[in-house]
């Protein structure tokens, strides 16, 4: 007998997504079943899905154990998916069953398959023929053994359904039951080839072969924004579905996908399979079921489309790969961009990782030979990387609650004049992030979290940024009971709008902040909009610098540039860098040279010299130096560790406690930093404290962490959380 199989009655241990982090044993169901089913399964009273592990342990009462109550209808787990899941539970110290969780997030997986009605042409023929009857048989006679549903029918036919239904009672058309749940049209590989340049044909040469060789390999396709990446990736896309295989894009951002969508179409004659949150639950239940039985082959999607059931996975694609949205920041911590090249190099896939501005960890693995570069160095076309120039801050004598400097509003002025657009960068949601008594000096704060609420004018409301608590605008003091003393500080988007609104009187201007659309449609039609030209100004947070094509575009202004330079991130210098590129970027994609202007205070400040500069090995070579020499990521290991409880006596004795018994990492090299309560020392009511773990990078950290955690008795207000590579310090 095969150790695949098992049949009615042997032991079979079942994993469930249940929160008890163990296999447990079952007796297989009537008919047997296999390694990787999906199953029901009791527990306790309850049923539950669950998936076939492999063999049941046996040190169980054989007598209590009970049966599978059934397989699932759908494509059992493969072999390197159940690796993959217990691969990254591992890595980042999470429970098994919350990883099968991710790659069970389906909805309706126990149900049978769905089902509707179709119709195609019946057996009879109908004695009498009107002309409605006739338009519809015509349909169905060109059409051949073909099925439709009713409304495709009648709307082909050009008729009313009930002409349809009467079809039906005569036999005429014969109505039929199939499964809601259909394969995903084909894409062709070959529909719309664009002529590629000398240096993208190059690069795309490269990826084909690399899709055609059958084994993993990463690769990082850096070029500047507009040199035709994407072009070039969805030629390794064409050859992954020429060879029959699945391909996955990640996109960092759900308003990208639409346009990303588009382009499939034009490129391959027709749509891929969609996967993220703004996905409707049925189209959900396709997707996964389809991408289960081979019927989907180009997924695009955030990054839990990575824990989708492909069966021949040939091709992952993650865009924009810097993007700080990869890493997951609550339930699952886990960085999809990294998973991407583990699931990868388990079912022998290529990675191709695309940016404009890489991580450091990925310049980093290309210094050390791991991943392949590709580099496109020019813009397509007539387009060239616009001028940067820094707005010494320090010269304009702005007033307090002003942010536009002089020379910045004649620049946009000049635009306006010419019909160009003007861009104004500002990565901070709302009005304005402080709210402050004028009698007291209060600053009104959330209840539940030691955070400021923000106040979004738009949406006449205070909002916490950490919790997402609201509350009405209050017309007097929380503090003091002052009436009409709350005055706004500092400025968010909507502040510098209305800013903008009064220093540019006639122009159209647009402001483009995640919060201020109701619905992803909404904020995609606001930036076709302007991508068609309906807006003179744009103002933006950081959802603009993502991928977006506005070609009358010409200038950007970064009225912050020193934002993201304050603070003890270790990632401050790259993510500044980063943006302030990304968004520069966005500034003269068309025939017209662009110019993207820094307001600054700090011009010498190396990080803003080297964006200026343009000097980009020059500044990840430093930067590189830097962090090897404090032996931080990407040359060295770090592991965040989060204590929370509603009491802060309980989280900072456990805290202590664990720093106290840090001799299972010192067995390793490690050291323990903290506790420190965490820069946010509150979040819903709980009290936060952190402690922070460095390690060598080839200390086996995880292993470590488990042993030390577990000497420590944690009662059950406490929670800990354990943050593998952590991307975020709050
Ligand atoms: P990136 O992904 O690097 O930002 P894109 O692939 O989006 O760049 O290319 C920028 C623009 O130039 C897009 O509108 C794209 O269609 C166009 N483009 C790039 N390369 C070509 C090409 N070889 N032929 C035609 N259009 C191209
Ligand atoms: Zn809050």
């Amino acid at each position: 007998m095969s150790a695949s199989y098992f049949s009615h009655g042997e032991l079979v241990g079942v994993l469930t997504t249940q929160p008890l982090d163990r296999v447990l044993d079952y007796k297989a169901p009537e008919g047997g079943c296999f390694v990787g089913a999906f199953v029901e399964v009791p527990l306790g009273p309850r049923k539950v899905i669950g998936v076939v592990w492999g063999a049941g342990k046996g040190d169980y009462d054989r007598s209590k154990i009970r049966h599978v109550i059934r397989v699932l209808d759908v494509a059992p787990m493969r072999t390197e998916m159940q690796d993959f899941l217990t691969k990254a539970a591992g890595y980042t110290v999470t429970p098994l069953s919350q990883m099968l969780r991710l790659a069970t997030r389906a909805p309706g997986l126990g149900d049978p398959p769905s089902m509707r009605k179709v119709y195609r042409k019946g057996s009879i023929q109908p004695d009498r023929m009107t002309d409605a009857r006739r338009k519809v048989m015509a349909v169905l006679a060109e059409y051949g053994g073909l099925s439709f549903t009713l409304k495709e029918l009648a709307d082909m036919a050009d008729v009313t359904s009930s002409v349809v239904k009467g079809l039906v009672k005569l036999g005429a058309v014969a109505e039929e039951d199939a499964p809601r749940d259909t394969p995903y049209p084909w894409l062709d590989p070959d529909y719309a080839k664009k002529d590629l340049t000398e240096a993208q044909e190059a690069a795309a040469e490269v990826m084909r072969k690399g899709v055609a060789s059958d084994v993993y390999g990463t690769t990082l396709l850096k070029g500047v924004t507009g040199s035709g990446k994407t072009e070039v990736y969805m030629e390794a896309v064409a050859e992954c579905l020429r060879a029959g295989k699945q391909a996955l894009v990640l996109l960092p951002e759900i308003a990208l996908t639409s346009e990303f969508l588009t382009r499939v179409e034009a490129r391959f004659g027709a749509k891929p399979a969609e996967w993220h949150s703004g996905v409707t639950m049925t189209e959900r239940r396709r997707c996964w079921r389809m991408v289960g039985q081979g019927d989907a082959k180009l997924i695009v999607g955030a990054r839990s489309a990575l824990f989708l059931p492909y069966q021949n996975l040939g091709l992952v694609i993650v865009d924009e790969e810097h993007d700080t949205s990869y890493k997951q920041e609550d339930g699952v911590l886990y960085n999809a961009r990294d998973m991407t090249v583990l699931r990868a190099s388990l079912v022998g896939a290529q990675v191709i990782l695309a940016s404009a501005t890489p991580s450091l960890e990925s310049w980093a693995n290309v210094e050390a030979g791991k991943y392949k570069k590709l580099e496109l160095t020019s813009r397509y076309g007539p387009a060239v990387m616009p001028d940067m120039r820094a707005l010494d801050m320090r010269a304009e004598n702005l007033p307090s609650t002003r942010w536009i400097s002089k020379t910045l509003r004649d620049e946009v002025l000049a635009r306006i004049e010419r019909g160009e657009q003007s861009l104004l960068f500002m990565n901070r949601r709302g009005y304005a992030p402080i709210t402050l008594c004028r009698a007291c000096g209060h600053q009104v704060g959330c209840d539940h979290c030691d955070a400021r609420m923000v106040e979004h004018r738009f949406q006449k409301r205070l909002v916490c940024h950490q919790c997402g608590e609201t509350k009405p605008m209050p017309n007097v003091c929380p503090n003091c009971e002052a009436e009409d003393k709350l005055a706004p500080v500092g400025p968010g988007v909507e502040r510098l709008a209305e800013e903008a609104a009064e220093l540019f009187l006639d122009a159209r201007i647009a402001t483009l902040s995640s919060d201020m659309y109701g619905s992803a449609r909404a904020l995609k039609a606001q930036i076709e909009a302007i991508a068609n030209g309906e807006a003179d100004v744009i103002i933006g947070t950081q959802l603009v610098a993502k991928g977006h094509n506005f070609p009358l575009l010409t200038l950007v202004g970064v009225i912050d540039a020193d934002l993201g330079l304050q603070g003890s991130d270790l990632r401050a210098a790259e993510r500044t860098f980063q943006l302030m590129r990304q968004v520069a970027g966005r500034a003269g994609r068309a025939e017209k040279r662009g110019v993207a202007y820094l307001q600054t205070y700090q011009p010498e400040h190396p990080v803003i010299r080297s964006i200026l500069s343009g000097d980009e090995d020059g500044f990840w070579g430093a930067e590189a130096t830097e962090r090897r020499h404090a032996g931080v990521p990407p040359y060295g290991r770090l592991a965040g560790i989060v204590l929370s409880s509603p009491n802060v006596q309980e989280v900072f004795d456990v805290g202590a406690e664990l720093a106290r018994l840090d001799a299972p990492l010192r067995d390793i090299g490690a050291q323990v930093f903290g506790p420190a309560p965490a820069p946010i020392g509150r979040i819903r009511g709980r009290h936060r404290v952190r402690l922070l773990v460095k390690a060598d990078k080839a200390a086996p950290i995880q292993q470590a962490l488990i042993k030390w955690v577990n000497q420590v008795k944690i009662g059950n207000n406490v929670r800990l959380s354990i943050d593998i590579d952590p991307q975020s310090f709050y």
